[in-house]
Formats: structure tokens, C-alpha cells, sequence
């Protein structure tokens, strides 16, 4: 899963922490040269994890000692900040410039990079949530099946597509799409265009050309996030060659370490827009640096959960789930009607994986199962095998209510505790959250919640 890793490790590196109490700079050191070493084994740019280091330590020894804040929370709290800075920062550079008229979305990249799939999915996503009427351009003419690819994800995803007999100049190509546009009443274009397996001079120059001629208000390399440096390298060149406005960082659903993700903005100064999350059509979400750097701290990102829901479910429920939320009222009933909505999210692991405290709960061989095989089944028949009172008040859950529930539900006690265990990790987190005490309600308040 994403930054699953590089999450563990920082987890360790904290958990160690906090549990020394009073923190002497000797202390900080220590803990910042692993999490150095954690950055550099997740493929982080060698300067980027070095300049990452050295400004957490002067904030850490520059800080005084806030409020409630214990010093390894406080260290905590820099290292989120940063995490933030080094994926981009708050000030929503992940924005896409759609004021043209109409506005022209150039998407290049390596071929293999997904930029293809990239080009539908945009177009998929400007017309869902922002209303727009997307034209999708195949004008990649390397890759011989890319524009059949681009043709049949248009006519699943009913958006028109512009393309030409095979041979046509690219160039020529994206100025009779703005044509097209026009007659269409297109008011956004995308076009694929230049993929090539490396970057040569031929390439580079049919983007400049094509950026002169069409003018675009977005160049967007696209990029294959499982890559790495490399993904890192390739921006940094097309940059130097084309100057892009931003990236669109691919297959972060894989096991990317994350690597790209942490060096591609500090090395090439560019935004990354947004990320791809999968293979599906819908998979493609803007790239918030807060809520990644939550994740990476494994903190969960409940806004982009929030989010999904809200799509998901029906206004009103997720308004009432909200509140509960927020009142930091949750129990194992709220619990399983959140799991059976979630269900209607998508894939219950990605869906999980934004909850705090529930990695742990991912990584137990017997999760792993249930979620391969019948996903909500295993913790449905657990919840189930309670009794009113005890999903209303878990605490009540003692030796034997659990092998009773246990055996009632087919499971072990182990796995039960281990459920009981994650609800209360998870709840404890909503409860700090609401009563604004604590390092994760620190943290959340930066998020403007
Ligand atoms: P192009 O040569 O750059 O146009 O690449 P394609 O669009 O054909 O994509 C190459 C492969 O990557 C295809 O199999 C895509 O399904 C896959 N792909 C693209 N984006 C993602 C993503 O975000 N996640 C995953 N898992 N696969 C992706």
C-alpha cells in the first residue's frame, strides 16, 4: 500500500520516542538519523531526506516546549509540517489552471508512464466533479495503440475523443482539436501527446512546437510513481527541456515506497497535481500534501474518508456519521454501518487504509485473508455475534463474552481482540480529535477542521 513502509518505520522511530519521556538533543539526533535512513530505504532523493532532516532538527531545537505537547509529539508535530512542505505544501498548488477559453491540458510522459489512462481519467474527473465538458485528444502517434486505447476509453466513459488517420502530424493534430472543441462546445481539452519509450530531442521538440502553436494552460508530465529517482530524473529533464506547470505522479496504488512522491517537488520545484490510484477510470484523486503526510504518519487521512463517503452514501447519513464523528460518540454499531457503507466505497483495504490505527489491523494474516476473500464477512460476523449492549458499549467485552462471541462468529479470540483493540485505537483518535486535546487534534487543527 502506499508509503506503507516508510509508515511502519516512522511509527517505530516515534513510538521509541515518546517512550523515553524528557528527550535530550542526543535523543532528537538519534531519532532523526533513522528516520533519515527510513527515507533513503524508501527511495527518498539522498539531498532532499538530508535538507528534510536538517530543517527538523533546527525547528526541534529552536522550538520551546508548547502548551501540552510532550517532546516527542512536539518533534512529531515539525515532522509533519515538513512532510507537508516537501510534498508541496498547503497553499493548494494542486489546483488546475481552467480559466482559458477554453483551457488546454497538455498531458506528456514516457511511454508506459500511464498517461493515456491519465488523459480518460481527467477527462472522467473534470466532467463528474466539476462540470466541465471535456474534448480528449489522441495525439500520441508513437505508440501505435494509443489512440485505439484513447478511442475505446472515451466511448466507455461517453466522452468525445479527437483523432486523426495514423501518419498525421501531432502538431497538426491539437490545433484542429481546438477547432473541434469549438464545434463541440468542448469547454476543456486534454490531449494525450508525445510518449516515447526515452527522452530524445525529437520529443522535446514536438512539445515545444505543440506548446507554441496551442498555447496550453497546463503542461503535465505525467509519471510513473513505482520508479522511483527515475520518475524524478525524467521531470527534472522534461522541465529543463519544455518547462512543465506540474505532474501527475501514477500507480500510487502499487508499492511505490514513496520516494517520488517526497523528492519530485523539492528537486524540480514543481506542483503535483494529482495522483492515480489504480487502473480504474475513477482512480484519480488531486494530491493533497496534508492528508498525505497524515497517512505517512500513520494518522489516517479521515477527510479524504469523509470525502469518499459523502459520495458514497446519501447526504444525510454522512451528515449523521459526521457529527457522531465529530461528538467523538462511535461505537461498534456505528462501526458496522460504516462498514457496510464503506463496501459501497470501493475496495475495503484502500477504504481502511485512510482510518488511523488500522495498518496494524491490515497486516494481521487473518485480515489479509478476509479481505482477499469475502471482505466484510469477518468483522460483520463478529459484531454480529454481540449483543446490543456490547456494541453499544464495548467495554463491557470481557473473557467470556469473548470466547462466547468468538465461537458464535467462527473466529478466534485473538482475532477479536485484535478488532476490540483497533476499535479503541481508532476511537480514542476521534476522541481526541473532538475534544481538540492531544497531538492528533494538534495536528488536525492545521487542517482547518
Ligand atoms: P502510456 O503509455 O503512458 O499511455 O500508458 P498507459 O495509459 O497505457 O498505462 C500503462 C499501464 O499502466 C496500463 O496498464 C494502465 O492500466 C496502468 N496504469 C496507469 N495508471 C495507473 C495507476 O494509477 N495505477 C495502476 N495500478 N496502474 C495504472
Amino acid at each position: 500500500a502506499m508509503f506503507e513502509s516508510l509508515s511502519k518505520r516512522l511509527e517505530g522511530i516515534f513510538n521509541n520516542l515518546s517512550g523515553q519521556g524528557k528527550l535530550t538533543e542526543e535523543d532528537v539526533n538519534a531519532a532523526l538519523r533513522e528516520v533519515r535512513i527510513a527515507l533513503i530505504e524508501a527511495d527518498v532523493n539522498l539531498k532532499v531526506a538530508r535538507q528534510f532532516v536538517e530543517r527538523v532538527k533546527e525547528k526541534a531545537i529552536g522550538a520551546d516546549v508548547l502548551g501540552s505537547l510532550s517532546p516527542a509529539q512536539q518533534v512529531l508535530s515539525i515532522v509533519n509540517d515538513e512532510l507537508i512542505e516537501v510534498l508541496g505544501g498547503t497553499e493548494g498548488k494542486n489546483k488546475l489552471e481552467l480559466s482559458g477559453n477554453p483551457p488546454v491540458i497538455m498531458l506528456v510522459g514516457l511511454q508506459g508512464s500511464g498517461k493515456t489512462t491519465t488523459a480518460a481519467k481527467l477527462g472522467r474527473y473534470l466532467r463528474d466533479k466539476q462540470g466541465m465538458r471535456p474534448l480528449l485528444v489522441a495525439a500520441d502517434m508513437y505508440r501505435p495503440a494509443a489512440v485505439n486505447q484513447l478511442k475505446a476509453l472515451g466511448k466507455q466513459l461517453q466522452l468525445p475523443v479527437y483523432w486523426e488517420q495514423m501518419g498525421a502530424d501531432p502538431v497538426d493534430i491539437c490545433v484542429n482539436a481546438l477547432e473541434h472543441a469549438r464545434e463541440q462546445a468542448c469547454n476543456v481539452i486534454i490531449l494525450d501527446t508525445a510518449g516515447r519509450l526515452n527522452i530524445d530531442e525529437r520529443m522535446m521538440e514536438e512539445v515545444r512546437t505543440i506548446r507554441s502553436r496551442v498555447q496550453p494552460h497546463e503542461v503535465l508530465l505525467v509519471a510513473d510513481a513505482m520508479t522511483g529517482q527515475e520518475a524524478v530524473r525524467v521531470a527534472k529533464d522534461f522541465n529543463e527541456a519544455v518547462s512543465l506547470t506540474g505532474m501527475i505522479l501514477t500507480k500510487m496504488d502499487g508499492d511505490a515506497r514513496g520516494g517520488a512522491a517526497l523528492s519530485i517537488r523539492a528537486v524540480t520545484g514543481l506542483p503535483v497535481k494529482f495522483m492515480g490510484v489504480g487502473e480504474k477510470t475513477d482512480a484519480l484523486v488531486p494530491f493533497h500534501p496534508d492528508r498525505l503526510a497524515s497517512r505517512i504518519l500513520g494518522m489516517g487521512d479521515v477527510l479524504s474518508l469523509i470525502e469518499q463517503a459523502q459520495e458514497a452514501i446519501d447526504e444525510e447519513e454522512a451528515l449523521k456519521a459526521q457529527e457522531k464523528l465529530k461528538a467523538g460518540k462511535f461505537d461498534l454499531e456505528d462501526f458496522l454501518t460504516a462498514m457496510r457503507q464503506l463496501k459501497r466505497m470501493g475496495p475495503l483495504r484502500s477504504v481502511m487504509e485512510m482510518l488511523p490505527g488500522f495498518n496494524k489491523l491490515l497486516q494481521m494474516p487473518e485480515m489479509e485473508e478476509a479481505l482477499e476473500s469475502d471482505q466484510l464477512k469477518y468483522v460483520e460476523a463478529m459484531i454480529l455475534s454481540m449483543t446490543k449492549e456490547e456494541r453499544r458499549n464495548p467495554d463491557i467485552i470481557n473473557g467470556s463474552r469473548r470466547k462466547r462471541i468468538a465461537a458464535g462468529s467462527g473466529t478466534k479470540v485473538e482475532e477479536l481482540n485484535a478488532l476490540l483493540k483497533q476499535f479503541n485505537e481508532m476511537r480514542s483518535v476521534f476522541r481526541q480529535i473532538s475534544t481538540g486535546k492531544g497531538p492528533f487534534a494538534q495536528l488536525m487543527r492545521q487542517y482547518g477542521k
